[in-house]
């Protein structure tokens, strides 16, 4: 593990406390509420600043809150975290009551969220690409927790994670970061070579003008609906192992490394707090790729086959 100057505490204390802090920032009384949001988001930014560039030989767990950090050191995903707290904290005391319960919104690998007493309060963890959930949502949740209505919980996510992309590109920026550093630049599948495949794509499409992601992989698990994806904040570009065969055409991966390289040339809009990935722009230079109508009907056609 690397060792670390400016941050001496463990990423599980400093966790800690960030949690503490932004749950009191979230419930703070409106007259307070902007100097403590300045202070805890400049609090961010400094470790931020203090985290090791090269990743290189640190744990899963390090990956993780460095990938958590740097998300909430961009205003637009701290506001959007804190929105959210707030949200559910408001509508989590009118149910339960004042400090009948612990709220935690953490950066995880795979799992959503959990709900389990804590002596007499009731500790509710939830993933951070929950973010998205709406008044509405956080009002039902909260309902659904003091009922005891785990079914009704489960109903609610499920129509969560059916409603849009932003949730899964941000429970993939987490995930992708869970990436083992001694398999991350492995970009030889069985038929395909992704290095091969980025510069091709590069020197076709892009003039050779595209810096090479920091970190190119093939997804751990074949994939039947995300082809590719490529993270933004991190500089990983990973493609579906699915796509790793023998008949699948070279102008499929051409085109899907193409998609992901047109995020890393465009980068993310934002408008208020929504994220935009595939703006119109996007998605007029996507059509432009010479073979984006059979790449994509072949994807449609076999996705469900890889
Ligand atoms: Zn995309």
């Amino acid at each position: 593990m690397t060792e670390r100057k400016s941050v001496s505490l463990s990423p599980a204390q400093i966790t800690e406390q960030l949690q503490a802090i932004l749950n009191k920032t979230a419930s703070a009384e409106n007259y307070q509420l902007e100097r403590e949001t300045v202070k805890t988001y400049n609090l961010i930014v400094n470790i931020e600043q203090s985290l090791p560039k090269d990743e290189k030989g640190l744990s899963n767990y390090y990956l993780l809150f460095n990938a958590w950090i740097r998300w909430l050191s961009d205003w637009n995903n701290y506001s959007l975290n804190l929105l959210h707290r707030r949200r559910l904290i408001g509508h989590l005391e009118l149910q339960l009551g004042k400090g009948k319960f612990i709220l935690e919104i953490y950066p995880y690998s795979s799992k959503l969220y959990g709900i389990k007493p804590e002596g007499w309060k009731t500790l509710i963890q939830l993933h951070e690409a929950l973010d998205y959930m709406t008044e509405y949502d956080c009002k039902r949740f909260a309902a659904s927790v003091k009922r005891h209505r785990w079914s009704d919980l489960k109903q609610l996510i499920a129509e969560y994670q059916g409603r849009g992309s932003q949730w899964k590109e941000l429970s993939l920026h987490f995930q992708q970061t869970k990436v083992n550093p001694t398999h991350e630049n492995q970009t030889r599948g069985r038929y395909y070579d992704l290095e091969k495949v980025f510069s091709a794509c590069n020197q076709r499409n892009f003039g050779g003008k595209i810096a090479r992601p920091k970190v190119i992989h093939w997804s751990p698990r074949v994939n039947h609906s995300t082809m590719g994806s490529y993270n933004v904040n991190e500089d990983i570009l990973m493609i579906n192992r699915g796509l790793d065969r023998p008949d699948v055409p070279a102008y499929v991966l051409d085109f899907v490394m193409y998609h992901e390289l047109l995020h890393k040339a465009l980068g993310i809009k934002t408008s208020g707090s929504r994220r935009m990935a595939h703006t119109k722009e996007f998605r007029e230079l996507e059509q432009s790729h010479p073979d984006y109508e059979r790449a994509q009907a072949f994807i449609q056609k076999n996705a469900k086959r890889l």
